[in-house]
């Protein structure tokens, strides 16, 4: 289909108005596409060679409206860093419409009423980062947002320094978050907080409707999913950075990309988010935070289910979560099945990466191709007596699988990635794209679209970070 032909629906505008703010976007200055990706345009049953980049370039500057669009912004609440913010709401995105199970969304396109102090602008560095991490994710398999397209401009934007204003096209099945559920509960609004509980299932949980207990059971998947999400960042070591209950999906997906990090070397109490100061949202405290979120949740849900069936389901967050995790590990591991005596085996492995200081994504992926000689992997510890005992107790758990070496092999490298986008390297295609060379933006598009792939020309980035790039802390200024 072409992208003049389509039609956006609103559902969302049919809410109580107090759900949104109808907000045209404002354009900006000398618009340039720097990024389309056809994986995107698919998803929404468009053809990508049909496409013209001056119509995408338009579309994300909102000088074309497509069919059917209303634009408008949406009101949510929550807490950040702890503490309970009653208003926040899309200060700088601005949604287009739904699509194919959709919702289009532009992020850094203008002021909206929820913008408080802000420009309502995005900077090219952050766009770009959200851009490519929402696919990597999603190669990863792990649930997230994606993006469509990406435009730079000629727009300065005040952060610590001039920066360049851009916009993403950002997609999402639902952009309702656990903020969103507070807003209405704290501020006394029930009959509102029904209506949008009523929403997302039908929005997001079509199953539940009708269903006897539906929002209890609503809750109950939204802690599974996102417990899954967690497990899923704990096995690639990604740090989201920002875990404030704005920042969380209603439906468990990963969203709003702002100072995350791939850890390099491996380092449980890692921070990304240097205002983050106490570590609330370092990478260990990520399960426990999803938990507390999760409790947010439940309590702005206590209109419509009771305190005792929200308790219910969010007991159930810990073996989510474990289980998920045992799962993702066992494969990276290339195990058949769970030694029985899995903490041991798993517990060692993240002590024994810390203490030699070695680079996650590389050690996996030697791993993946073990077979019994261990210099490649000794070669990427400082610490090599631990690594040698672990693989001790590694190699006498392999002797329990059916499966050949060969065997092994394949699948590890398919759960593995060679790549991960490290902050260095998304930089490094930042830095180019501030002077309008986009080619690395691209590139790195291809390689986190297809991170267990070879690319024999990336090599580099698979290798182990350059210290002097390692775990850096970023600015949420974005
Ligand atoms: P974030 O930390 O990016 O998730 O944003 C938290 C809140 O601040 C959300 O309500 C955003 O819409 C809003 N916000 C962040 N940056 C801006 C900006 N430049 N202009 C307006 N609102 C913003
Ligand atoms: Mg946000």
């Amino acid at each position: 289909m072409k992208i003049e032909t389509l039609s956006l629906t609103t559902p969302y505008l049919d809410l109580d108005p107090i759900f949104y703010h109808e907000v045209h976007p404002t354009p900006l200055t000398n618009p340039r596409l720097v990024s389309f990706n056809p994986q995107a345009a698919r998803l929404l049953g468009l053809d990508p060679d049909k496409i013209s980049p001056d119509i995408v370039t338009n579309i994300l500057n909102g000088t074309h409206l497509l069919n059917g669009s209303r634009p408008y912004a949406m009101c949510y609440a929550g807490h950040q860093f702890g503490y309970y913010v009653p208003r926040l709401g899309d200060g700088r995105a601005i949604n287009l419409g739904l699509l194919n199970g959709w919702n289009l969304q532009l992020k850094g396109s203008g002021q909206t009423l929820y913008s408080r102090q802000g420009d309502g602008r995005a900077v090219l560095r952050s766009s770009i980062r959200e851009y490519l991490m929402s696919e990597a994710m999603h190669a990863l398999g792990i649930p997230t947002s994606r993006a469509l397209a990406l435009i730079g401009s000629d727009e300065k934007v005040a952060r610590e320094s001039w920066e360049q204003g851009a916009i993403v096209l950002r997609l999402s099945p639902s952009w309702i978050r656990f903020g969103s559920f507070e807003y209405f509960f704290h501020s006394n609004k029930h009959a509102q907080l029904e209506s949008l509980a009523d929403f997302l299932i039908t929005e997001s949980f079509p199953h539940l409707a009708g269903v006897e207990d539906a929002y209890a059971k609503m809750y109950g998947e939204i802690v599974k999913r996102t417990a899954h999400m967690i497990a899923h960042w704990q096995s690639v070591g990604f740090n989201h950075g920002v875990m404030n209950t704005d920042n969380m999906s209603a439906i468990g997906i990963t969203i709003d990309y702002g100072p995350y990090a791939f850890l390099d070397t491996f380092e449980a109490g890692y921070i990304c988010n240097h205002t983050d100061h106490e570590g609330r949202y370092s990478f260990d405290n990520q399960p426990r935070i999803g938990h507390w979120n999760l409790a947010q949740l439940g309590r702005a849900l206590s209109p419509l289910v009771s305190p005792e069936k929200t308790a219910h389901e969010l007991e159930k967050y810990g073996d989510y979560f474990t289980a998920k995790l045992l799962e993702l590990l066992k494969d990276k591991l290339g195990l058949d099945a769970l030694p029985d005596d899995d903490s041991t085996l798993f517990r060692s492995l993240f002590t024994t990466m810390e203490n030699g200081r070695v680079d996650m994504t590389p050690f996996f992926r030697t791993l993946s191709h073990y077979s019994g000689d261990r210099s490649a992997l000794l070669a990427l510890t400082l610490a090599p007596n631990g690594l040698n005992e672990w693989l001790d107790v590694y190699d006498a758990c392999l002797q329990n699988n059916i499966s050949s070496t060969q065997e092994r092999h394949a699948k590890m490298v398919n759960c593995n990635p060679k790549y991960v986008l490290k902050n260095y390297i998304l930089q490094e295609a930042i830095d180019l794209a501030q002077k309008d060379d986009f080619t690395l933006v691209n590139n790195l598009l291809n390689l986190a679209q297809n991170p267990y792939d070879e690319h024999p020309e990336f090599e580099r980035y698979a290798l182990t970070t350059p210290t002097h790039h390692t775990n850096l802390k970023l600015s949420c200024s974005s």
